[in-house]
């Protein structure tokens, strides 16, 4: 049978808020009866935006991680309250307003932070991906909110078969945020994810003062060659997707060689220009 999943590409997201107000249009002093209470005017963020700097200038980027509840196939919510939270047959994971009242415990159950508390409603809410417009037929556009109003593409929504699922997920590269350690095998899932999770390492190659274009670089680490890279037109490289450790780079332009080791603690590296002498400005140096 066919589930719902939703994928986010980190790379192609600039933190508009767009799909938040979205979420906000279509819950904010609406009841969905048998879906979910109104959403409260403040307070509650069922799509939380969050944002990530690395890198130290120049060489810095910005990654923000759309954060809706997660749909998780092993929801540490449903087994907090399985009377209260369930499952639909499309996979969507989903609050039942009246058995849920009064459990303000529900809120701590899910490790995203993706459960709010109504104060006025007493009771527990979350994104439900919009079952209420997926179940209407005159919903023409078939989508969330969020995803039919996320102006870069970044949000896709998907109504597929798993194994269907499985393959693109394969093909994409999408992952879960935090997936591994909690194994709840989400149905929101990730493009690009080291984006947020991971580091990089950068600089620029300068040969007698001036930016090297095609320097070659070289990334290596304790297991040998990871990735080679040649200089962009300002002499700029840069080595994503990498894992805390000790790495060495190596570069050779114009002739020259030169290495160094690189340490990533949690932190992108950004080591700045790397300055090399030609064998020419060498020997004129030695000649004056
Ligand atoms: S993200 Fe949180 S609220 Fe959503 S299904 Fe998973 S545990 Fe439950
Ligand atoms: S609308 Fe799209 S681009 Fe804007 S914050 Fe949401 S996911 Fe990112």
């Amino acid at each position: 049978m066919n589930q719902r999943y939703m994928s986010i590409d980190i790379a192609a997201c600039h933190g508009c808020n767009i799909c938040f107000m979205a979420c906000k249009d279509e819950f904010v002093g609406n009841d969905w009866p048998g879906y979910t209470a109104s959403q409260p005017r403040h307070g509650h963020r069922w799509l939380n935006i969050e944002y990530l700097e690395r890198g130290q200038y120049s060489r810095n980027d910005v990654a923000y991680l759309p954060m809706p509840c997660q749909h998780c196939q092993d929801a540490h919510c449903m087994k907090a309250a399985p009377d209260a939270v369930t499952r639909r047959t499309d996979g969507i994971v989903v609050i039942d307003m009246k058995a849920a009242k009064g459990n303000k415990a529900l809120v701590d159950s899910c490790p995203f932070g993706a459960i709010y508390w109504n104060e006025e409603e007493n009771v527990a809410q979350k994104c439900t991906m919009c079952a209420h417009l997926l179940d209407d037929k005159d919903w023409k556009p078939g989508l969330p909110r969020c995803v039919h109003s996320c102006p870069t593409g970044s949000m896709k929504f998907y109504d597929m078969e798993p194994a269907e699922f499985a393959k693109l997920a394969k093909k994409e590269g999408f992952e879960g945020y935090r997936s591994a350690e909690l194994k709840n095998a989400p149905r929101v899932v990730y493009k690009n994810l080291h984006r947020y999770t991971k580091n990089f390492i950068a600089a620029g190659v300068l040969v007698d003062g001036d930016c090297c274009e095609n320097a070659t670089v070289t990334l290596k680490s304790k297991k040998g060659v990871l990735a080679t890279a040649k200089t962009n037109f300002f002499g700029d490289f840069k080595f994503d997707a990498l894992e805390n450790g000790e790495y060495t780079v190596d570069v050779v332009a114009a002739g020259i060689e030169t290495s160094q080791t690189v340490v990533i603690d949690g932190a992108s590296q950004n080591l700045g220009f790397i300055e090399l002498a030609s064998k020419t400005a060498k020997a004129e140096a030695l000649a004056v």
